[in-house]
């Protein structure tokens, strides 16, 4: 199979604390781009964007190149703090309570692309302000597929410049809370094809431990997800979905119906992997072979006869 087309991200570059009913860490390797991007290199090359201060411990770049993605679009800032978020989830595990969201170098950040990311053809802009969203998608210069997500921080604060990402998007990636936010409509349903309306053509709305819903013109698909009876931490779990989803994309080379069910199937597996460990941590040790197996999995969960063959 040839190499696949590489996938640009651009998004945060964190340090969480994090408190779960699991247990807590502190300043340790999380952010948008870094799940995202790590969750993608399972499937094809990764090309980064993003900011960092002198903070930010080298070995997580060093982990994030022995996963083999570019980091030549990442900057990091001489006496620069790097973007920290703080939060917990209570039992339940679908609702991420913000503590304390400081920007840091992302709040003078302006993402220059090098010359090799600029031709991208899959683009993921992960979630961060959306200014700087568009800044990068500005720079692309023909891409194939791009992909946006975001977060109640940047509804709120950020609408336009949101409203306008959505504009210039093919895929648009929310959870449900947020795709009722920014709709203002209360059905999932009413609010994804309210999204539509906006501009992607396709939305894929993330329903936590409940699976995910994609809409794609006139056509709907449930995921179901993965039944885990231990979730030690859900953060990044939407943001290892989506890149396990564009990064198998990528890998096809196609953006069929089929191929986005079945990339609805491997972002689903990336997050329920993700979410076995706090920060990265799981993502660490996970083989090519774990993937498929669970993949099998989710196929045997979601399957059921034909009613003329029972
Ligand atoms: P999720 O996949 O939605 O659980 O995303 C979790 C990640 O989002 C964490 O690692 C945070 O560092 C990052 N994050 C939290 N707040 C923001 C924000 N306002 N903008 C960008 N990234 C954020």
């Amino acid at each position: 199979m040839p190499t696949p087309a590489p996938v640009l991200i651009v998004g945060s570059m964190a340090l969480d604390s994090v408190k779960t009913p699991a247990g807590e860490v502190k300043d340790t390797l999380g952010g948008a781009a870094d799940y995202s991007g790590v969750a993608a290199s399972f499937f094809a090359p990764v090309q980064l964007v993003g900011v960092v201060g002198d903070d930010f411990p080298p070995e997580h770049l060093e982990f994030l190149r022995s996963r083999g993605i570019d980091l030549a679009g990442v900057q990091t800032v001489a006496g620069g703090k790097t973007f920290r978020w703080a939060g917990y989830y209570d039992f339940d595990l679908n609702v991420a309570h913000t503590l304390d969201t400081q920007l840091n170098v992302f709040a003078d950040f302006q993402p220059v692309l090098p010359d090799a990311y600029k031709r991208a053809e899959y683009v993921f802009l992960a979630n961060i302000d959306p200014a700087l969203q568009l800044q990068v998608l500005s720079q692309v210069e023909h891409p194939r597929l791009t992909v946006c997500d975001t977060m109640n921080f940047w509804i709120e604060g950020k609408r336009d410049a949101l409203l306008e990402v959505l504009k210039r998007v093919d895929i648009a990636f929310m959870n449900d809370a947020e795709a009722r936010q920014l709709t203002g409509q209360l059905s999932v349903i009413k609010a994804a094809k309210a999204l539509q309306a906006l501009g992607p053509k396709t939305v894929i709305i993330k329903k936590g431990e409940h699976g995910a819903l994609l809409f794609s013109g006139d056509t709907h698909f449930a995921a179901p997800s993965y039944p885990l009876e231990d979730i030690t931490d859900p953060t990044g779990a939407g943001d290892s979905f989506a890149g396990g989803f564009i990064g198998y994309v990528a890998a096809q080379g196609d953006t069929s119906a089929a191929t986005l069910k079945k990339a609805v199937v491997y972002g689903s597996v990336l997050a329920s992997f993700n979410v076995e460990g706090f920060s990265l941590n799981r993502l660490r040790t996970l083989t090519q072979a774990d993937i498929d197996s669970r993949y099998r999995a989710f196929q045997e969960i979601a399957h059921f006869e034909d009613m003329s063959l029972i």
